[in-house]
């Protein structure tokens, strides 16, 4: 794995780990970052592009596995504009040299004790109140984002601002039932993906080959966002040099926020983009409330690793190396998805699968945040952070579906430096669009979930828009849908609607 460290003059050229390859090596088992340093002076040009390398390390017998399965997925995290490649260049699930053999679980992952998530019982009971109330009480429940700069309190999540390992996973409980669902989860083998992720680890997952960008806080945030483009990656763990430690993430998320606190008008230039660093954005619009990086190690399981996404509302998940606390690999819903895909097919094939979506109820289908064509960018912003989704379908004025504005188009503003007209619309920006990586691929409801699940992996989307045959709008089905019901609905657990 490449490493860049990016920061700035001022500070302390105090690196996060992983530069120390010596000691690293040591501690293999995890894959060694080879760190190189970009230094951002004063001078307007875009940090460098990190080359890729393909470094496969050698980690014995028993590790030689999973992570196999692709050297290439994590180009998955390379999808901005004006870069290397489109989707043609990516490699499909299907043509990532899978090797014939299923995956064995690592004794890691079956010493672990969350691992142990054991077969829910099959009663039709609801939660008891204190599951609820665990669940609950993980996520950012007492954060104080102060007045002025209030957010929704599930944005911090992004920063990073809750508690590490927040989310513990709550003791198994009866399934979660929900519509069809209940059908399914009484059935034998409705939690073979449960159990396959319970015994597998972060580990297994993790890429041999990927980038990995890393921001000193001392970083002004505009240089970030470019550098964000510049080297094709959707987010960056922060480094805090003076207290040596990964403080947070800065994603695509963070520039929406800050385009949403300071743009003014066309007319007017954001100054704070152009001054401030990210430790003054952080300053700011955290108020003080810093809370330690979500993070997940790669003796945990995936379970786990779906768990900690889902429940906190994030879709970038560091994996850190416990004893050096380097950042080894950062997982996201598709690695995951993909990684069940693959393997899934060496699993006995639930009936679920062959169930279709509207049976099913999988998917968000009541009060849904869209957005029309015609509406200036501005308003698809103030979407994102008042309903704190994703992607917003675009609709016409009959309510017809014409495409699909995600939080990763708000990157093309800084890829293209026109974040300053947001009063362009949507239509006009979809159009602009370089690379139409996500366009607005939809799924009908008589479509069963296997058909739905197939085409997010292989269009390596984070969701479907459900539509009827006239393209009106039914729902949304996004890979947090999807893992939740395979994996932790199973086990009992709804980190999605807790
Ligand atoms: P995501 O953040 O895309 O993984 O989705 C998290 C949850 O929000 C899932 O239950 C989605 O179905 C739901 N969701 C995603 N996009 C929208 C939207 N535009 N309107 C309403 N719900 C959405």
């Amino acid at each position: 794995m490449l490493v860049t460290f990016i920061h700035s003059h001022s500070s302390p050229h105090r690196p996060p780990p992983g530069a120390a390859l010596g000691d690293l090596s040591i501690k293999a088992p995890f894959p060694l970052p080879e760190m190189s340093f970009l230094e951002q002076g004063d001078s307007t040009s875009w940090p460098s592009p990190a080359m890729t390398t393909n470094a496969e390390i050698s980690l014995g017998e028993q590790r030689t596995k999973v992570s196999r399965w692709t050297s290439q997925e994590d180009v998955e995290e390379g999808e901005l504009p004006g870069l290397e490649g489109g989707p043609q260049s990516r490699p499909a699930a299907e043509s990532t040299g899978l090797e014939a053999t299923f995956p064995k679980a690592t004794p890691l992952a079956q010493a672990n004790p969350l691992s142990e998530v054991g077969t829910p019982t099959t009663e039709r009971d609801s939660l008891p109140a204190d599951c609820t109330a665990s669940a609950s009480g993980s996520s950012t429940d007492g954060l104080d984002l102060g007045i002025e700069f209030s957010a929704p309190a599930a944005w911090g999540d992004e920063l990073g601002l809750v508690e590490e390992r927040p989310a513990q996973c709550p003791p198994p409980q009866v399934p979660v039932l929900r519509l069809g669902w209940d059908d399914e989860l009484r059935k034998p083998g409705a939690q073979v993906y449960m159990h396959f992720m319970q015994e597998h680890t972060c580990y297994d997952a993790m890429a041999t080959s990927s980038k990995l960008v890393i921001f000193d806080t001392m970083l002004q945030i505009k240089k970030a966002f470019f550098a964000l483009v510049a080297n094709g990656v959707r987010a960056a763990p922060l480094w805090d040099s003076k207290k040596q430690s990964f403080v947070g993430m800065l994603t695509i998320t963070d520039f929406i926020l800050v385009l949403h606190r300071y743009y003014r008008s066309p007319l007017v230039q954001i100054y704070e983009i152009e001054e401030h660093k990210i430790e003054t954005w952080r300053e700011i619009y955290l108020q003080g409330c810093f809370k330690p990086l979500v993070s997940i190690s790669p003796s945990d399981s995936l379970f786990e690793a779906v768990y900690t996404l889902i429940k906190n509302r994030i879709h970038r998940l560091p994996v850190l190396d416990p004893v050096s606390g380097a950042v080894l690999h950062i997982l996201t819903h598709k690695r995951l998805l993909k990684f069940l895909h693959i393997f899934g097919t060496l699993l006995p094939r639930p009936s679920f699968l062959s169930r279709t979506i509207q049976d099913l109820g999988i998917g968000t289908f009541r009060d849904l945040a869209v957005v029309l064509e015609t509406a200036p960018i501005l308003t698809a912003l103030d979407i994102f952070v008042d309903r704190r989704v994703s992607a917003l379908p675009v609709i016409n004025e009959a309510g017809q579906v014409v495409g699909l504005y995600s939080r990763f188009d708000v990157i093309h503003l800084a890829a293209q430096q026109t974040y300053n007209h947001l009063d362009i619309s949507v239509g006009e920006a979809l159009k602009r669009r370089t690379l139409c990586l996500e366009g607005v691929l939809s799924c009908q409801p008589h479509e069963t979930l296997g058909e739905v699940i197939d085409r997010i992996a292989r269009e390596q989307v984070h969701r479907l828009v459900l539509v009827d045959e006239t393209q009106h709008l039914l729902g949304v089905v996004s890979l947090s849908d999807i893992l939740q019901a395979l994996v932790l609905s199973p086990a009992g657990i709804d980190a999605l609607g807790a």
